[in-house]
């Protein structure tokens, strides 16, 4: 077994990591969403434009589709580098929408939309969830009924992350309400701008809204945005999930989390900030945990990246990296939490918050990272099932 990177591969990150740190200021993702405090950069979305002209975003694609033609694994280096900074990586379009169409779109979708993802000039959102229709997806009730070239969709569909500056939305919906749950769905990627789709903000708990509600009435989509065929939406489905829970970026976040409140540990009480770490103190234990850990995740989610690689299809795997990661983001935030003290629970309005309070965004942030993607008792479920061969309960 072999758990080194080849010499291409380690040049590649220095290249990658000394560009970063020479354009882009670390920001702190607060186990979500970026922090807007880097200066030497204009927006997420210029820098956005920087990278794709580097070729980075989707250095894995094909030539043809607007990427490099480039290894996987060196497409993980450049996104675990960028994460751990703050900086973007592509999104959903790059790293879940892309990568399904390449498998599953026609000719026609390729050539049109992969290209202005790789050139980050779209962003995407995802219309799965609905009231009524989570865990269990296959139960979602939006319909789209055939009319001449097209189909017209009518539902709501809830916790859409992003809708709000989205273009383009990939929506699941019912075509068939006779056959059995899972064999009457149809995909389709739906242009935000048509008319009949409203989008009503949810506010989160740590004030932002970040996801909302999406509503469709009578929304008319061409029947060549169809992804894969009538009623057989869920398989194309299952494609963007397993892609959805890859990944290296949940890993990283918890790096760019632990980063700082490392840096606040080694720091001396008299400078008011710091909370130094002293002999016996049992936050030296509860960081060296992190790190144990953080090191299984990172390995964890290289696997995945490995597999994919080698032309398989990560599964089960990409469920105990899932797991695994998003659980190790909120253990970080409750040990942080607790190690900073009551302080540290103040928000970053307060003249009196620890860290700028940075970690009570964490701490609020990550409660959704292990419901997002899929619940973790989804995840084990699939583990059981599927990596283990249990019965299914
Ligand atoms: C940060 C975040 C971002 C999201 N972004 C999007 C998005 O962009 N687009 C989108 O479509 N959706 C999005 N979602 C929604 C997400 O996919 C759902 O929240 C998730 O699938 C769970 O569904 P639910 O909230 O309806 O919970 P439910 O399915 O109602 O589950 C409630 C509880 O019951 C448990 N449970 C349910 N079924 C089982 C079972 N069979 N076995 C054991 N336990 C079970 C669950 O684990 C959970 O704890 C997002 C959610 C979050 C938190």
């Amino acid at each position: 077994m072999n758990f080194g990177w080849t010499d291409e591969e380690l040049t590649f990150r220095k290249r990658v990591t000394d560009f970063l740190d020479a354009n882009w200021d670390r920001r702190r993702i607060a186990g979500g969403a970026a922090t807007e405090e880097g200066s030497r950069t204009a927006s997420t979305e210029d820098f956005s434009k920087v990278l794709a002209e580097h070729g980075w975003l989707t250095m894995a694609w094909p030539k043809e589709y607007g990427g490099e033609g480039a290894s996987y694994m060196g497409q993980m280096i450049f996104k675990e580098e960028a994460t751990i900074r703050g900086a973007p990586t592509g999104g959903m379009g790059a790293h879940m929408v892309g990568p399904m169409m390449m498998i599953h779109g026609t000719e026609e979708q390729k050539r049109e939309h992969l290209p202005k993802i790789a050139n980050a000039e779209v962003i995407w959102c995802q219309g799965f969830s609905e009231p009524g229709s989570g865990s269990d997806l296959a139960s979602l009730q939006t319909r789209a009924t055939r009319d001449g070239d097209d189909f017209v969709i009518n539902g709501q569909k809830i916790w859409t992350s992003g809708a709000q500056s989205a273009d383009y939305i990939h929506v699941l919906t019912r075509t068939d309400a006779d056959a059995p749950k899972h064999r009457g769905i149809s995909y389709f990627m739906v242009d935000m701008k048509t008319p009949g789709i409203t989008i009503r903000p949810l506010v989160q708990m740590h004030g932002a809204a970040g996801f909302n509600e999406t509503f469709f009435e009578d929304v008319r989509v061409p029947a060549k945005n169809m992804f894969g065929e009538e009623n057989r939406g869920w398989y194309v489905a299952t494609t963007l999930l397993d892609f959805e829970r890859s990944g290296v970026d949940r890993m990283a976040t918890t790096q760019n989390a632990l980063d700082p409140l490392l840096a606040h540990a080694k720091q001396p009480d008299s400078a008011g900030e710091g909370r130094r770490i002293v002999e016996n103190d049992p936050y030296r234990h509860k960081l060296a945990e992190t790190a144990v850990e953080l090191e299984v995740s990172r390995y964890l989610s290289y696997r995945v990246t490995w597999m994919q690689s080698r032309g398989l299809v990560p599964n089960y795997e990409s469920s105990i990296s899932k797991v695994h990661s998003t659980e190790l983001l909120q253990k970080n935030a409750r040990r942080g939490i607790n190690m900073l003290g009551l302080a540290g629970a103040l928000k970053p309005e307060s003249k009196h918050a620890v860290m700028g309070g940075l970690y009570c965004q964490i701490y609020m942030q990550t409660t959704s990272r292990t419901l997002g993607g899929g619940t973790s008792e989804i995840q084990r479920n699939i583990i059981a099932t599927r990596g283990l061969g249990l019965p299914r309960g």
